[in-house]
């Protein structure tokens, strides 16, 4: 019997993001704050008996070795021994090069596919140390819900979840690379630090405005994105409680206390950007179906 599964892979936002540090290896060390949205890819995975990974996707970007997917399944069979290869269906809803970690996502599903199908049962903890190797935000993604994350993103403390709302995704159409972002950080003469303190115990006592009081992302300060003003001026007119960036950019995201708010919002913001997204927070990063 062929042996498949299908999960949905949600993309995250970053209620705060710092840089704190440049580590030995030359990698920046983050304090963020990630939050699980329900926007997602559909990532579907079969086990076979070739021993090849196939990976097809409905967008254009690499189904090679260069996915994030497909790095995930070759690590996995690499670190277990299984001797079987996947094929694996990307159906890509999560913008490209958005903030969002769509790719840490596609990975993270494909690590949680693979360790139910076959009944290898890593723990949590074991799955999250596979996920760093690929990117520093898939155990994030493996984990989900609302999450502190250190070090370069991958040292995870689970937090309360985040009070029920909406949350508004618009994704300019100029993408953002994450690279190009930490060198314009490096080059930065002076940079604005966040509260992360206040944040943290903000969303430990599960306080909406004061957590929307203290959304900030260092990125904002050295990144310019068109648009990124009209869209952050867009959201606090039609209420927002808070706008940010999320990652590396270019999505910014406005929180709002109801549907009808958060709506009436994406609508407008559809007359300046085309890929507006209306979500609301989740409590995992991979959701089986
Ligand atoms: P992050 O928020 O983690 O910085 P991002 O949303 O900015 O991520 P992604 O969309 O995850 O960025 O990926 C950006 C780059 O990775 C693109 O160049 C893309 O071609 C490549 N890539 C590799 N695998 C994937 C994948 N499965 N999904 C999306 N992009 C991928």
């Amino acid at each position: 019997m062929r042996k498949e599964m299908t999960v949905k892979a949600n993309a995250k936002i970053n209620l705060i993001l710092d840089i704190t540090g440049t580590l030995k290896n030359g990698y920046h060390s983050i304090y963020t704050i990630m939050q699980s949205v329900d926007l997602y890819d559909t990532v579907t995975v079969s086990l076979n008996e070739t021993g090849n990974i196939k990976l097809l996707c409905d967008k254009p970007i690499p189904c090679d070795e260069r996915n994030t997917a497909y790095k995930a399944a070759q690590i996995f069979f690499n670190k277990t021994g299984i001797k079987n290869g996947a094929d694996i269906k990307i159906e890509k809803r999560i913008p490209v090069s958005a903030g969002l970690a769509g790719g840490s996502a596609d990975a993270a599903a494909v690590l949680a596919v693979l360790n139910k199908l076959t009944g290898k049962n890593l723990s949590a903890a074991e799955l999250c140390g596979i996920g760093a190797e690929i990117g520093a935000d898939v155990p994030f993604c493996l984990v989900g819900g609302t999450a502190l994350c250190q070090d370069i993103g991958s040292v995870i403390s689970v937090l309360p979840d985040l009070p029920s709302c909406f949350i508004v995704l618009a994704k300019p159409p100029q993408g953002v690379s994450t690279k190009q972002a930490y060198r314009e950080y490096d080059a930065a003469p002076w940079i604005r630090r966040p509260k992360n303190e206040l944040m943290l115990n903000a969303v430990v006592r599960q306080d909406l405005p004061d957590i929307a009081s203290y959304c900030a992302n260092v990125f904002e300060q050295v990144i310019d994105i068109p648009k990124r003003v009209d869209i952050k001026y867009i959201m606090s007119e039609r209420g927002a409680l808070a706008s940010c960036m999320s990652g590396s950019g270019s999505t910014v995201f406005g929180i709002f206390h109801n549907k009808d708010d958060a709506e009436k919002c994406g609508f407008l913001l559809k007359l300046i950007v085309p890929d507006i997204f209306i979500t609301t927070p989740q409590k995992s990063g991979i959701v089986f179906e």
